[in-house]
């Protein structure tokens, strides 16, 4: 079993069969998955995305300022933290939010020391705020805060995909499911698990990544257990 691991959850994660959005009864069903894997002892952070609610990219593609749009994108990571908080509390589980965008009256500020106190207590701590900066993702955040935190491995939970394929799965029916496959695959052939500035912080901390379906309940129990499930990122 893994000791401490990062689950990065998309925004997509959180809108159930929304187009967009929050839906409450979904973030209730991975609190609940999130509760199993707790309970079994492991220490667990949780990096949130938005794209359920915003993302830079379209802000920028829509005329906005890049930077300004990104600040936007970020906030809504918060909303998605406080949201997941509501949930796992509910569930039982003691959280902290941890934001890198400060907001005193909603969340902590990420203070690297901080996080490590509450693993030690058992608490789940979700990271919103991405890194705090533009121009980066989500999943650069997740590779970030996975090197500083010595994670054992960082669980990519992914919307109905088992893993990470040769080829886009939704475009060619004879797409294959990759095992095993390097960091340097995944910058080289560009393939879409996480972005490059993500994939090369793995690769250069030697953080191994799980990439899941977690539409498939007891998933994320499996992948902090070992056992074979979808794809194993690793040097
Ligand atoms: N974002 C940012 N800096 C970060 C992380 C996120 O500016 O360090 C912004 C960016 O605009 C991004 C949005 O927040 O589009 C939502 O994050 P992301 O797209 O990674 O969410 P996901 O795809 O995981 O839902």
């Amino acid at each position: 079993m893994y000791n401490r691991v990062l689950l990065k959850l998309s925004g997509e994660a959180l809108k159930g069969a929304n187009a967009y959005g929050i839906d409450p009864k979904t973030v209730n069903e991975i609190a609940k998955e999130i509760t199993e894997i707790k309970d079994l002892g492991v220490e667990i952070a949780i990096v949130v995305g938005a794209g359920n609610l915003w993302r830079g990219k379209t802000g920028e593609e829509l005329g906005m300022d890049r930077a300004q749009a990104d600040y936007m994108g970020m906030l809504g990571t918060i909303m998605n933290a406080l949201a997941l908080q509501d949930a796992l509390e509910a569930a039982g589980t003691a959280t902290r939010v941890m934001t890198a965008l400060p907001i005193a009256a909603v969340a902590e500020p990420y203070i690297r020391r901080r996080a490590l106190r509450h693993l030690s207590k058992g608490r789940v701590i979700i990271l919103a705020g991405g890194t705090g900066s533009p121009y980066f993702s989500t999943d650069t955040a997740a590779a970030l805060r996975g090197a500083e935190l010595d994670v054992n491995a960082i669980l990519m939970a992914k919307n109905g995909v088992e893993g990470v394929y040769d080829k886009d799965p939704r475009k060619f029916s004879d797409a294959l499911l990759l095992e095993r496959l390097s960091h340097t695959r995944i910058l080289e052939e560009r393939l879409e698990v996480m972005d490059s500035t993500a994939a090369s912080l793995c690769r250069e901390n030697n953080i191994d990544i799980l990439v899941f379906n977690m539409n498939k309940p007891g998933n994320m129990k499996k992948a902090v257990l070992k056992e074979k499930i979808g794809t194993v990122v690793t040097t």
